[in-house]
């Protein structure tokens, strides 16, 4: 064993003791040490300056209470999180996610992800990521509103247009946005562009909603054209029917591409003739119901309430929108099966380290999600640009910077590929590009942390 592969297998051993318990950061670390080998070789002195010691600990992870009042008078405590992984390169960035599912383990392991996609934009941006246990499902607008307060309340001291600028992630959209940007307006007396995803009334961004969808799409669409192909006349599966999923669905139909499935937690639908997109937008952003309802209203549409099974759908590309793992090895077996060749993740980590490996020895296209789905950060990066300049940018300009970006990233993955002698494997591209772009920094500015 090489003396790169015997640190990096160290390095491996004390994540497991320091992150004892967390498997899902566990696995994010193991997934980017798996490529660095090559990088490292290269650059001993990224060795010698620890900078991998240093990047598998953050900067800091803050904890505390959450105290709310829910509409029964009952009071209710939530836990909440925020993780500032590093800032070599920009401001702490990354969402806020709410899910029962939140804990340590999920915010490390999305901070981490996320160092390394925010170097991949090219846009001045740090890696952090945080959130809640709470539960958005069922909940008055008037709860979410005095949880999103409360969650604020502590929130408040960590962040800052300069310093730290959450976003949205899993249950938490434009609303909840809304809501913790008023809190934290009033208890700093500033407004500043301290969130990224705020509505377009204060001077959130066009293209923001649709850009984790649209860019997962353009980035497809680079993929696809290394194989002399495109999204035209493609049947393709979707899971998730949240933000990410819908606007894929949006942006892969206006490309010429056939949606067939959505879902959410509970089961997915299948709709042979193609998802209706409206439908879904009023049921989801607008009623906030499930999916299942769009089996009761439409004809000849299937319901499965299983929704690890909609990757038993035939199709020609699968777009994973909903959350991480889940596309196990049997699914991915699945989708082989069912004839698709290209797998490009609108979700974070949504396959497991065997699936992964389903995808590459069977010849298929894997867009990467630190790659794939970073249009949604670098539109928030765009909103903060636009908030400095106190300024407001077009869609069609907001939309060909995205694009820009996005095809930049794919072209930067492809390289990084080349360079690491793995031409192709976009997963080993996206690690090294960002990893040597963070590595780079963090060597200029010295051991600081
Ligand atoms: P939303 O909350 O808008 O939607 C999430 C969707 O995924 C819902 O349909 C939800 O179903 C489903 N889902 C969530 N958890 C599970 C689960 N455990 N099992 C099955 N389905 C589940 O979130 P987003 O669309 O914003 O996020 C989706 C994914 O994309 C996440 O992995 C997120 O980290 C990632 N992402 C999001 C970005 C953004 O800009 N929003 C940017 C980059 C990545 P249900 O309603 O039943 O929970």
């Amino acid at each position: 064993m090489s003396s790169v592969q015997s640190y990096l297998e160290g390095l491996l051993e004390t994540v497991q003791r320091t992150s004892a318990h967390q498997p899902e950061f566990q696995q994010a670390v193991a997934e980017v040490f798996e490529s660095l080998a090559p990088v490292l070789e290269r650059h001993p002195e990224f060795v010698k300056a620890g900078i991998l010691d240093r990047l598998i600990e953050p900067d800091r992870l803050i904890r505390f209470r959450v105290a709310w009042v829910d509409d029964n008078g009952r009071v209710r405590v939530n836990i909440g999180y925020r993780v500032q992984f590093c800032n070599a390169i920009g401001p702490y960035k990354g969402g806020l996610r709410f899910h029962p599912s939140v804990y340590e383990g999920i915010v490390k392991f999305l901070g981490f992800e996320q160092i390394f996609k925010n170097a991949l934009t090219s846009l001045p941006i740090g890696g952090a990521k945080g959130g809640s246990d709470f539960d958005p499902k069922g909940k008055s607008d008037m709860e979410i509103m005095r949880f999103c307060q409360s969650f604020m309340n502590e929130l408040y001291k960590y962040i800052g247009p300069n310093t730290d600028v959450p976003a949205g992630d899993i249950g938490v959209g434009t609303r909840e946005i809304g809501y913790l940007f008023g809190q934290y307006k009033r208890l700093r007396d500033e407004f500043s562009g301290v969130l990224t995803g705020k509505a377009l009334s204060f001077h959130g961004s066009l293209d923001r909603v649709q850009a984790t969808g649209y860019g997962l799409c353009y980035f497809t669409e680079e993929m696809l054209k290394t194989r002399g192909r495109s999204f035209d006349g493609q049947t393709v599966v979707i899971s998730g029917s949240g933000n990410v999923a819908i606007y894929a669905c949006e942006k892969a139909t206006q490309m010429g591409a056939k949606v067939v499935t959505m879902s959410d937690s509970n089961g997915y639908v299948y709709d042979p003739n193609g998802i209706d997109l409206a439908y879904v937008k009023d049921l989801k952003e607008v009623r906030r119901g499930r999916i299942k309802e769009y089996a009761e209203t439409h004809e000849g549409v299937t319901y499965v309430a299983d929704c690890s099974k909609v990757w038993t759908v035939p199709c020609d590309i699968a777009l994973p929108c909903a959350t991480q793992n889940e596309i196990n090895k049997e699914s991915a077996e699945a989708l082989v099966k069912g004839g698709c060749t290209v797998v490009c993740e609108g979700a974070n980590m949504p396959s497991t380290p065997e699936a992964i490996e389903v995808y590459l020895s069977n010849g298929i296209l894997y867009g990467p999600a630190k790659a794939s789905n970073a249009g949604g950060v670098a539109t928030s990066g765009l909103e903060m640009s636009q908030n400095s300049e106190r300024l407001s940018w077009s869609f069609e300009e907001v939309d060909a910077k995205l694009k820009g970006i996005m095809e930049g990233i794919f072209h930067a993955s492809y390289d990084a590929s080349v360079a690491a002698g793995s031409e192709g494997n976009l997963m080993v591209g996206a690690n090294c590009a960002g990893f040597l772009k963070v590595a780079t920094a963090m060597m200029a500015q010295g051991i600081t942390y």
